[in-house]
């Protein structure tokens, strides 16, 4: 099968859904029956994964490059997979449940005035 509904969303909008949305909160807003660490340096959470069953936590949620990664299972990835695996929904599904959860085209279509300025400028 080819990946042909991938196309609907251009590479650059999905570059600016993934700086968009800060994977904390994503994580946090779903996984609310966990406790949550801070790891010493305090750049990163970890919590219970949700994807396979722990008693310690192994999930742990990267602030600096917006991914997760467990070292319990491996599941790992970006915003876009968190909502995929953890809502079980396909690729369209969870950019569209992402653009309606943080009011992504309203930002989009900012983003987009303040690139082009910045074009005119030149
Ligand atoms: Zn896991």
């Amino acid at each position: 099968m080819r990946n042909g509904r991938r196309k609907r969303y251009s590479r650059d909008f999905l570059d600016f859904l993934n700086s968009s949305v800060d994977m904390a909160h994503l994580v946090k807003s779903c996984i609310k029956d966990r406790p949550w660490f801070h790891t010493s340096e305090c750049r990163h959470w970890k919590c219970r994964c949700p994807f396979h069953h722990e008693s310690t936590p192994s999930f742990t949620v990267y602030r600096d490059t917006e991914q997760y990664h467990c070292y319990g299972c491996g599941a790992h990835g970006d915003v876009i997979t968190f909502v995929m695996e953890y809502k079980r929904m396909d690729f369209v599904s969870a950019v569209e449940f992402l653009i309606k959860e943080y009011t992504l085209w309203m930002k989009w279509a900012k983003h987009r005035r303040k690139i082009r300025k910045v074009v005119e400028k030149k």
